[in-house]
């Protein structure tokens, strides 16, 4: 259903890949350039730009673009907008720039909201961290990731965007005054386009990323299985609930509200960890199911009951496997990365969609800022770069706490946060952590300048 809405409003769906590139400047936003312009002298004059991937990124960078007047074009490798991913908690910042976007509400009818991160080890409560203890308004919401596409995507469709679904972008070429492009087709043609201005926005595993921008690029040792499953009524429904035992084991149990197709059940997204070596096997045993559910039900009572009642024994686990990726610049001159292809982290600080978030919106700063490409990208590090830094950081430094065979780690953490606990300072840094909002240990990013509308 999604799909046969989205080839509505492609030029060419039968040919996505062929689609003629013809540049449209809609009226109202023809006005909108022009009244920017005057207000703020600085805004560079529209541009033809390609974005690469559907994902949060690009689909956010392509609607913050495409309200300044820019010609975008989408190029995705997938043959339509697939219902895949399990799910995303979109944290306070992540929803500042809904607000800013325009898909707030949209977003609120489909997601879940979470109150709070609770995480128990055994049956004592090691985690009580509430979105209120930073700010009296902060809440999550827990999403399915087709439904945080959707709802980018419904503002995309008035807009005129180009749409090139089941392209695969191999090559990118700096020509200096322009930048080409190349992408193979389904039937496997080669297709070459220029463009003023192409962003990168392919996900975690990118290979346009140039070798020299990169300084880190490397999987994390291990990674996670889930499965989407109908909500769990046995826990709170507001709350994300993750279990520990030690370093080595963990689950999570994330309110992930509805996907898109209207069916209305609401879901919850479990996560078991793993090493990554043990992951396909752990998919493909036939006994697995069996042997976790006794290992759940060992560990944490109160979870294995929910398991018993509402997991069928063939409820489909998927893989998710992380990288962690570190670039010197997020651009320069007519070409940038945004997304997980700038700077995939663990998700332990569920920071992935915010922060693709977040960049969409520098961007948009960017862009309105400068007048030439060298600005764009001066202004951009200087909105992005603290806040990527502090999270990729914590991010690393925290993951083996959860996920490693480190008996020390684990017990070190269950000691730390029952100190925290006790500090209502320390409860507040972290609630604010989680809320996305840090650009540093104690700076912090000013959400009412994101939430106003452009
Ligand atoms: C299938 C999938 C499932 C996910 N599930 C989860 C999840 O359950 N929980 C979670 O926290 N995060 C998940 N993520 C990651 C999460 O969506 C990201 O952290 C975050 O949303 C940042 O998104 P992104 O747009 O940077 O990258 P992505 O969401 O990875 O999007 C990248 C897009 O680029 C496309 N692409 C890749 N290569 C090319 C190419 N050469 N040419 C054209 N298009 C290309 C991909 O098909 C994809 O649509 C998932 C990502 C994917 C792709």
């Amino acid at each position: 259903m999604l799909a046969r809405a989205i080839t509505n409003f492609t030029l060419n769906s039968r040919e996505p890949s062929r689609q003629v590139y013809a540049p449209t400047l809609l009226p109202q936003h023809r006005s909108m350039v022009a009244s920017t312009t005057s207000a703020r002298t600085a805004m560079i004059k529209p541009q033809k730009i390609a974005i690469i991937g559907a994902g949060t990124a690009g689909l956010a960078s392509a609607l913050v673009l495409r309200r300044q007047g820019h010609d975008v074009s989408i190029f995705e490798k997938a043959a339509q907008i697939e219902h895949v991913g399990a799910g995303l908690l979109v944290q306070p910042s992540g929803l500042a720039v809904f607000q800013h976007l325009g898909v707030l509400e949209h977003a609120m009818d489909l997601g879940a909201p979470i109150d709070a991160l609770k995480g128990w080890s055994k049956k004592r409560l090691l985690v009580n961290s509430h979105y209120q203890e930073a700010s009296a308004d902060f809440i999550g919401l827990g999403m399915h990731r087709a439904s945080l596409c959707e709802v980018l995507i419904a503002q995309l469709r008035a807009d005129g965007i180009q749409w090139h679904f089941g392209c695969d972008v191999h090559r990118l070429h700096d020509h200096v005054s322009h930048m080409q492009l190349t992408s193979v087709d389904k039937q496997g043609a080669s297709v070459s386009y220029d463009f003023d201005f192409v962003l990168v926005a392919n996900g975690a595993r990118s290979h346009l990323r140039p070798a020299a921008w990169t300084r880190l690029d490397k999987p994390y040792p291990w990674g996670a299985v889930w499965a989407i499953v109908p909500e769990t009524t046995d826990l709170d429904y507001r709350v994300l609930h993750q279990f520990y035992h030690g370093a080595s084991r963990m689950m999570g149990l994330l309110p992930t509200g509805r996907t898109p197709d209207g069916k209305g059940t609401r879901l919850t997204s479990v996560f078991w960890s793993l090493p990554a070596e043990k992951i396909d096997a752990w998919i493909t045993s036939p006994q697995t199911f069996s042997c976790w559910s006794d290992e759940v039900r060992q560990l944490w009572p109160s979870a294995a009951t929910w398991i018993q009642q509402s997991l069928p024994t063939d409820t489909p686990f998927l893989p998710a496997r992380y990288r962690d990726v570190v670039l010197r610049k997020h651009g320069e001159n007519r070409m940038g990365i945004v997304g997980d292809a700038a700077h995939a982290m663990s998700p332990q600080l569920g920071q992935g969609a915010n922060m693709a978030l977040l960049d969409a919106w520098a961007l948009g700063r960017a862009f309105e800022h400068a007048q030439s490409f060298p600005e764009i990208w001066q202004h951009y590090h200087r909105l992005r770069q603290p806040s990527i830094q502090f999270y990729q950081t914590m991010s690393r430094l925290l993951t083996p706490f959860y996920q490693s065979n480190s008996a020390s780690l684990g017990l070190a953490r269950d000691m730390g946060f029952t100190w925290m606990a006790k500090l209502a300072w320390m409860r507040k840094q972290m609630a604010r952590t989680i809320a996305g909002i840090k650009r540093g240990a104690l700076v912090e990013i000013d959400l009412d300048a994101i939430r106003r509308l452009p």
